[in-house]
């Protein structure tokens, strides 16, 4: 079933289209990897998709209903999407803790349902042990494992990842990029996974998304897009 629908989705900045005329949609469970060059509109689409930003025209839609027109911006916590930072984005003076349980404060949970739910997590990230640290006594790894935990907290239907392994070395890239891959299909989650790294875009997509001066150059199978003539 049909998830997300975006349909001639624009935005601008001054005189530059960022996105210009976006038509995709996805299906409940897919993973799809957006790939382009720097300044293509990568990072426009996922906050426009967050609800950080409202369009400048077009339509966005989840499960059917219009999330975001130039006239109508259904508030990012209430769409079921997250988003997944290069950078980890961890708040400094919260514990590993308090870090997954921020976006669970918002629901009616008892804290006991909350304690719960992030040792489930903890455990899901192999995060077990470390949930009294804060963020800069955790490795690179460890502090995105944390942003991936905080991600998944409240059940999202949709994660917006942006380039979430860049920021590790190349080890660790290879090794969590399975690791990942395994887990979002057991989760049946869906994903737009933003990234620069064709290898790590094969790996882990059902779909490879091209985007080109902010408009879909391409969108099909993995296979399909590298054996294009
Ligand atoms: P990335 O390529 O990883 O998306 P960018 O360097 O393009 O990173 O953008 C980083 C941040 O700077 C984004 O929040 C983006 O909206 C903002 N940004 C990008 N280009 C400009 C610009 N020309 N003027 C102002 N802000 C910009
Ligand atoms: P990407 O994530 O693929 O690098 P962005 O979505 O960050 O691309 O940027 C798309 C285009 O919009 C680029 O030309 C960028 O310079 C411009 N842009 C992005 N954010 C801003 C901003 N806040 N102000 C002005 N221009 C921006």
């Amino acid at each position: 079933t049909m998830l997300l629908k975006v349909s001639n989705l624009k935005q601008r900045y001054g005189n530059v289209y960022a996105l210009n005329d976006v038509n995709f949609t996805i299906s409940e469970g897919e993973i799809i990897a957006i790939l382009g060059p720097s300044g293509c509109g990568k990072s426009t689409l996922l906050q426009q998709i967050a609800g950080m930003q409202q369009p400048f025209m077009g339509e966005i839609k989840m499960d059917e209903v219009v999330v975001a027109t130039n006239q109508y911006q259904l508030a990012s916590e209430k769409r079921q999407v997250n988003m997944v930072f290069q950078d980890y984005a961890l708040w400094p003076h919260m514990t590993v803790f308090e870090n997954i349980a921020f976006g669970l404060k918002r629901k009616k949970l008892s804290k006991q349902e909350i304690k719960d739910r992030v040792e489930e997590l903890a455990s899901l990230m192999k995060l077990e042990g470390l949930l009294e640290r804060l963020p800069a006594h955790l490795s690179g790894g460890q502090q995105q494992r944390v942003g991936i935990a905080r991600a998944l907290a409240t059940k999202p239907r949709l994660l917006l990842m942006d380039e979430p392994l860049s920021n590790l070395d190349v080890k660790l890239r290879i090794e969590m990029r399975h690791e990942l891959s395994f887990l979002l299909r057991k989760l049946n989650i869906s994903v737009l996974y933003v990234t620069h790294d064709t290898d790590e875009a094969f790996a882990i997509s059902d779909r490879m998304m091209i985007l080109k001066d902010g408009q879909v150059e391409q969108f099909d199978t993995p296979r399909s897009v590298f054996e294009a003539p």
